[in-house]
């Protein structure tokens, strides 16, 4: 029987996995879609065509031109008129399934933040670009009992993996019916420390390969909405799309062989703000200080960093400290980094703006 709010879903309900009752599901269901930057928009906007009836987009950038190359829901409009990210993706969405209930959060995603936006939601997605906050995401994740689907994307490189936690003492249905996964710490044991990985800013990023693993995450996203738990897949999938290579790696056992300080022995260490960077304005500098708590014996790789930089902009560096001019959209700034993981951003006031500028040129 067809009813007009579920008539565009009509090829979608075709699907023996879907049908009326998964659709219904759909509906009825939310997600939090974590960064709205090149796997963010692919997420949103195919989520939003399935008809997940409520989407959260937390955000803290703006449109810039160079995101145009992957970000598929912005244009050069949005570009003129600097809107953030979160909300050119909010106006989007309405336009293309007025169904949808969609709110932007314009703020940075942190250990303080991140409890509530998580447990307002039976999903969460992951468009980040960092490490720190997907760690961060994971642990509220898995106090929360609440789906994360992993993926993340730099160069011709992707990865996607999608995480049922488990959820002990409680009653998940998942957990019931024997589909938990190990978590992401399950995996990675901990965030590599900034300046270990390429980001997009530096290293680039081929468009399509963003959306193949935003698309994976979305199929199992809506199989984890749909409650078809036992169609996920268990593996971490990783491919290189230049170089045409395309791994499953087994993953499954990692929770039961491994002594996992999240899932495992419930120790939400990014949570309580242990491995967390902060931000300091200086005042009157036009500066901003971030300090990133290192591990033990961790050390940041300068010669790593600083070869990074160098396209950017003028680079010295000596053995304690590195620094860079950097030009971004316009702005110039001056970065310094040193040993024990501080950074100063000169050229901003705004915490914000100085995180994205470490984020996007070091990578954290
Ligand atoms: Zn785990």
């Amino acid at each position: 029987m067809s009813t007009p709010e579920l008539d565009r879903y009509h090829r979608q309900m075709l699907l023996p996995g879907i049908g009326e009752e998964g659709q219904r599901k759909l509906l009825a269901s939310s997600a939090l879609v974590l960064g709205c930057g090149a796997l963010g928009t692919v997420i949103a906007n195919m989520l939003a065509r399935a008809g997940v009836g409520r989407l959260i987009i937390a955000d803290r950038d703006f449109i810039e031109l160079t995101n145009l190359q992957r970000q598929v829901l912005f244009d050069e409009d949005d570009v003129a008129q600097a809107i953030p990210k979160a909300e050119a993706a909010r106006r989007k969405i309405s336009r293309i399934n007025s169904q949808v209930q969609v709110e932007a959060v314009i703020d940075d995603v942190n250990h303080g933040n991140i409890e509530r936006l998580v447990t307002g939601v039976d999903v969460v997605v992951d468009g980040v670009d960092n490490f720190e906050t997907r760690f961060l995401a994971n642990d509220a994740a898995v106090k929360h009992g609440k789906p994360y689907v992993y993926g993340g994307a730099v160069g011709t490189v992707g990865m996607s993996y999608a995480i049922l936690p488990h959820t002990p003492g409680s009653d998940s249905a998942w957990e019931k019916a024997g589909h938990a996964t190990p978590c992401l710490r399950c995996i990675f044991e901990q965030a590599p420390p900034p300046g270990m990985n390429p980001t997009c800013d530096t290293a680039g990023v081929l468009g399509p390969v963003v959306s193949i693993v935003a698309n994976f995450q979305v199929a199992e996203t809506i199989k984890i909405l749909t409650g078809n738990w036992a169609a996920l897949r268990t593996t971490l999938l990783s491919m290189d799309v230049w170089e045409n290579e395309f791994r499953q790696l087994r993953v499954a056992r990692a929770y039961d062989v491994g002594e996992c300080a999240c899932c495992k022995k419930r120790q939400f260490e990014y949570l309580d703000g242990k491995f967390a960077s902060s931000t300091t304005t200086l005042c009157g500098r036009n500066a901003v200080q971030l300090t990133t708590k290192l591990g033990q014996g961790e050390k940041l790789d300068f010669d790593a960093i600083a070869n990074r930089l160098r396209p950017h902009g003028e680079v010295a560096a000596s053995k304690f400290m590195i620094r860079a001019q950097i030009s971004d959209n316009g702005s110039p700034y001056e970065l310094t980094i040193f040993t024990d993981g501080r950074a100063i951003v000169k050229g901003t006031k705004q915490p914000t703006v100085a995180r994205n500028i470490y984020a996007k040129y070091v990578g954290a």
